[in-house]
């Protein structure tokens, strides 16, 4: 166990890698909370998590700062504390080359993959400082490291985070908290699907070809699973993780050698 009561705030945790970081936290002993736009992915983890008040699912816009507090301010009443654990794990990914990438789409991926993750630290942060233990963990990406056609807005809002973690991980590092990045190639979860049904339509090739492509990324030739990430996710968060600080951790099967 260990995350043994530990509070740990997991951002998209309904579904894809933040479910299976939440699974794989409350199996450690950690009280977790799970924050979505709706409810209903995060309602169903939680019931899955089952035991009584070790889970709450929150319906919160991590690109929204009002939303954001009101999620810290729910876990204050439930828990009686902030969160030890901060998993900024809500994103999305959505490709359009550049003259077709519109200020709702960039100004889309700069508020919630990267002024949320912002957000959510700002306000996590004091309570971890209060007990001079903590740990945030932000799902970037590969595309926090290098860039690719059609990606622009999502690469430049995963670069972003990476400078984020860089520069709060030294200003905090005395004071017993650690932030890191866990930067993943693809992983089998919706949005991967999604990259595939776009191949598909953008390119004619079929689900097949595309989902082989998306693998050839890789030099392991295959998608990364949730539970790798969650795995990783656990080491960043453990006590035995103190020493890792200010890293931005691939996770990709080689595909990006720093
Ligand atoms: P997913 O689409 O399955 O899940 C994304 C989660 O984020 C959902 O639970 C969604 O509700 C939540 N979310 C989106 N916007 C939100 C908002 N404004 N407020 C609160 N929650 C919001 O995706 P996933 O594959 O599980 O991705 C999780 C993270 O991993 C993302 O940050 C993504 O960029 C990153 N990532 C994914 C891959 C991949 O191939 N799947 C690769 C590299 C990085």
């Amino acid at each position: 166990m260990k995350l043994e009561n530990r509070i740990a705030i997991i951002t998209g945790g309904g579904r894809g890698i933040g479910r299976a970081i939440a699974l794989e936290f409350a199996r450690h002993g950690a009280r977790v909370v799970l924050a979505a736009r709706t409810a209903q992915d995060v309602e169903k983890t939680a019931a899955q998590i089952g035991n009584e008040g070790t889970a709450l699912p929150v319906v919160c816009d991590v690109s929204d700062v009002a939303s954001v507090q009101l999620m810290f301010a729910r876990v204050l009443v439930k828990f009686g504390g902030g969160a030890d654990i901060l998993v900024n794990n809500a994103g999305i990914a959505e490709s359009a080359p550049l003259a077709k990438t519109d200020d709702d789409l960039w100004q889309r991926h700069l508020a919630i993959n990267l002024s949320g993750t912002f957000y959510c630290t700002r306000a996590a942060v004091p309570a971890m400082l209060e007990r001079g233990w903590g740990r945030v963990i932000n799902v970037a990406s590969i595309a926090g490291k290098t860039g690719a056609p059609y990606i622009a807005a999502y690469a430049a809002s995963k670069h972003g985070v990476l400078g984020l973690t860089r520069s709060i991980a030294l200003e905090l590092a005395a004071k017993g908290i650690t932030v890191n990045a866990i930067c993943p190639g693809y992983v089998d979860t919706d949005m991967a699907a999604r990259g595939v049904e776009n191949v598909t339509a953008k390119t004619g090739r079929s689900a097949e070809q595309a989902l082989e492509a998306i693998k050839k990324t890789s030099p392991q030739n295959r998608l990364i699973t949730v539970e790798e990430v969650a795995a990783l996710a656990l080491l960043l968060a453990s006590e035995e993780g103190r020493g890792i600080n200010g890293q931005a951790i691939n996770i990709d099967g080689g595909a990006v050698l720093f």
